[in-house]
């Protein structure tokens, strides 16, 4: 079964960090922007396939009306048969969750909010460019609580400029006083392009060393496990059966469908993506193709990339599920590459195949390279 996927690309305002295809002011392009989505999906040349994983992702899609999502929905349904137990997932920004918005996405069979909470520190959330305190963080995961969502997940970062240990800790008692069951916690990246990394150039910033950022990421591992969260992909934490099972697509390699600008899609075969320019998209979508590159992947590819992605789980690599796919088994094309990261003790074996060892856990882009050809 396919995933679908709807890139909603307006925000308040940018963060300083982010490289998303985001951008914020640019709310006059909000009403065309859903009109021109309903096209490209109603147009889709998946119609009539199946989903079971809808999710809404940005950008800021709370800062649709629900009268605007409701249009999106009815397009989705209209187009795709939604399975009755269906993860229907919104990104929201505190600034923009309220209670009776909140309920309002419920009434229209949105079951799962991920709500981008950041940091819940006044200190440090304004140096991220976030427009919410917060208090108004932890406001928004209420009121989403009391109007009724129990599929709620938050983001936290680490590694941020300024950020202690104890910031870190603090970020997670709160979380963990919080009625989430989801969270997906990440170390800041310093992308190109992003007034961060000027920042940083200009010394206006300065990154935490590699050690505290090291022990930061053990004290996030270590408390979430005595929260009850299992961590069931590199940056995910899941309590019960709450993982996501939209992520868990990208990495099981199960295809997915994106609309709206900058959407990715793949279909087990192939990559490709829309374009991120929104005037050419809304003069575009529905009447004429919004791919701007599409990826044939070939053989070698696909085994490297089904590997690294099945590695970001903890689960790991499942030997059957690679020689069902590929017809050999994993050993011909990586044998030898797995039994050199067991002995460096960043693999262990498992009952079906292999997957990161706790130690590997610090060091999971070294092992994806390995398995690059
Ligand atoms: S709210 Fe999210 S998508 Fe928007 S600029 Fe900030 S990090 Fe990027």
């Amino acid at each position: 079964m396919i995933g679908l996927y709807v890139h909603i690309p307006f925000c308040r305002q940018k963060c300083l960090y982010c490289d998303f295809p985001s951008y914020g002011g640019l709310k006059r392009y909000q009403a065309g922007y859903v009109t021109a989505l309903c096209r490209e999906i109603e147009a889709s040349p998946y119609t009539g396939e199946t989903a079971d994983t809808l999710y809404f992702g940005g950008g800021t899609p709370s800062l649709l009306t629900a009268a605007e999502l409701e249009r999106i929905m009815a397009s989705i349904r209209k187009t795709f048969v939604l399975t009755k137990d269906a993860e229907i997932t919104l990104e929201a920004n505190p600034e923009s969750l309220d209670q009776a918005y909140a309920a309002s996405l419920r009434q229209l069979g949105i079951n799962r909010l991920s709500i981008g909470i950041q940091s819940f520190s006044d200190d440090l959330l304004p140096g991220l460019g976030r427009v919410h305190t917060a208090g108004a963080g932890k406001k928004a995961v209420l009121a989403a609580y009391d109007a009724g969502f129990r599929n709620l997940s938050i983001d936290l970062m680490y590694g941020l400029p300024g950020q202690s240990l104890e910031d870190v800790d603090c970020d997670l008692q709160i979380l963990d006083e919080l009625p989430v069951v989801h969270a997906s916690i990440y170390s800041l990246i310093v992308e190109d392009g992003t007034q961060l990394k000027a920042g940083l150039e200009k010394g206006r910033w300065h990154l935490p060393d590699a050690d505290l950022v090291e022990r930061e990421f053990r004290e996030v591992h270590e408390k979430m496990h005595r929260y009850g969260y299992h961590h069931y992909e590199i940056s995910s934490y899941a309590k019960g059966p709450f993982e996501s099972r939209h992520n868990s697509k990208y990495w099981t390699y199960e295809p997915y469908i994106g609309f709206g600008v900058s959407a990715h899609s793949f279909d087990g075969h192939r990559r490709w993506a829309n374009l991120a320019n929104i005037p050419n998209y809304l003069k575009r979508a529905g009447t004429e193709s919004v791919v701007a590159e599409c990826l044939e992947i070939d053989a070698k590819r696909l085994v490297e990339d089904y590997c690294f992605l099945a590695l970001r789980r903890r689960a790991g690599l499942d030997y059957g599920d690679y020689a069902r796919r590929f017809g050999r088994p994993i050993e011909k094309d990586f044998g030898a590459v797995i039994d050199g990261l067991v002995r460096e003790g960043l693999l262990v074996r498992t009952e079906h195949g292999c997957c990161l060892s706790e130690e590997g856990l610090g060091y999971g882009n070294y092992v994806f390279s390995k398995f690059i050809r």
